[in-house]
């Protein structure tokens, strides 16, 4: 059967000239990077490179880059750190409504701790709000922190001015750029940032691998304690396969950036294009400029039925795409995300996140319009809410 991978903010392959990079570095040059002698300094070697190679493809010095296991904890890394390293200037941080999970966990934990969070609310296309945030910012906050664009709606945020804004207020800024790397530029000079994650599997690159950028002079602990590795900032023998796989990946990415943007954009605008105009009842969800909209995502909400039932029936037909709901706690919770950009929660339960990679064809967005409008015709014949026509109930 034919399988159509539609799921890319989720996560991506591995490029087969990573794994190639990467291969050594199990097998043959398996040195711990922190050994004192010719195995150690020849894994040592690579590491060097590879920090090199992404701090210049963003813009930073090489000394402010740090290996971590992904996305994750690098967010972890930089909340809780700065959180702990600055708690006698201030104990109020700002982040925006629709982080990561990665985020919201990690701030829910720490008001534990008894520090202050305010979250930002974003417009219904799911920009921040910049007068909110002036006038969220007190003597003591100490961080500002929102994503540089949305993993489910894929709004690119205007990390700039937020970055002003905290600086003029001597606050950090720190952003999440795990789903905008490889997509938009990402330069943490023109950002203006003091913090970055992001994370290699969201390009081609190897999973459990990511970095945090770490402005130099910025005050952060360490969460992970350990040996003298990352300059004694995060403790773990250092995975040199990953970091070698991580830095190519970045490389080869960012060198046909601007052209596999393009083309995924076009992917994703004839998408919405064609279920806009095919399918009743259905709303877009994020911004309607596609310039200001993630090149890969197209986030719809399909009235009167369930998201999980259009992803069930999607699979089936080798189609793989996302929901916008999380199962938690056995209930179907919907996506924090929608709710904040003001999408009512019934509606919310109907949304399906379709991500498109360099590696799709016009074929394959074609095949999925034309399945999806099957089901989504199948399912709402089975609602309550239709009558045997098709037809909305006049209720
Ligand atoms: C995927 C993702 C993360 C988590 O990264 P991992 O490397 O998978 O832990 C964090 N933030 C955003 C916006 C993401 O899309």
């Amino acid at each position: 059967m034919k399988q159509i991978y539609l799921d890319h903010a989720a996560t991506t392959c591995l490029d087969e000239r990573v794994l190639q990079k990467m291969t050594p570095y199990f097998t043959t040059i398996y040195g711990n990077a922190n050994s004192q002698h010719s195995f150690g300094r020849d894994a040592q070697k690579a590491v060097d490179e590879a920090r090199d190679t992404i701090a210049a493809l963003i813009g930073a010095k090489p000394n402010e880059v740090y290996f971590t296991s992904g996305g994750t904890e690098s967010d972890n890394w930089a909340l809780r750190g700065v959180c702990h390293a600055l708690k006698n200037k201030g104990k109020h941080v700002i982040i925006s409504k629709i982080e990561h999970a990665a985020m919201i966990s990690t701030a829910k934990e720490l008001e534990k701790e008894g520090f202050e969070f305010t979250y930002l609310g974003v417009d219904s296309e799911g920009f921040v709000d910049l007068k909110e945030l002036e006038n969220s910012i007190r003597p003591d906050t100490i961080l500002v922190g929102c994503m540089l664009a949305n993993n489910e709606i894929g709004t690119i945020e205007p990390i700039k001015e937020i970055a002003e804004i905290a600086h003029a207020h001597s606050a950090l800024c720190f952003t999440d750029a795990v789903q905008a790397m490889g997509a938009i530029p990402v330069n943490v000079n023109d950002l203006g940032v003091d913090l970055m994650s992001f994370s290699a599997h969201k390009f081609n690159g190897p999973k459990g691998m990511g970095a945090l950028y770490i402005r130099t002079g910025v005050s952060i602990n360490r969460i992970i304690s350990g040996g003298h590795q990352e300059r004694t900032r995060r403790g773990g023998t250092t995975n040199v396969p990953g970091v070698v796989g991580f830095a190519e990946a970045l490389k080869l990415t960012k060198s046909t950036m601007k052209e596999d943007s393009e083309y995924v954009a076009s992917l994703r605008d004839r998408f919405i294009k064609r279920v806009t105009e095919e399918i009743p009842y259905v709303k877009l969800n994020g911004p309607k400029d596609g310039n200001k909209r993630l090149p890969n995502n197209a986030d719809f909400s399909f009235e009167f039925i369930e998201g999980e039932s259009i992803l069930f029936s999607l699979d089936l037909a080798g189609i793989a795409v996302s929901s916008g709901s999380a199962c938690s706690s056995g209930s179907l919770e919907p996506s924090h995300v929608l709710l904040a950009i003001g999408v009512p929660e019934e509606i919310a339960h109907g949304s399906i996140r379709f991500t498109f990679g360099k590696e799709n064809t016009v074929e394959e967005v074609d095949y999925t319009v034309e399945k999806l409008k099957e089901i989504v015709n199948r399912l709402r014949a089975m609602s309550p809410l239709f009558d045997l026509k098709g037809e909305v109930k006049n209720v």
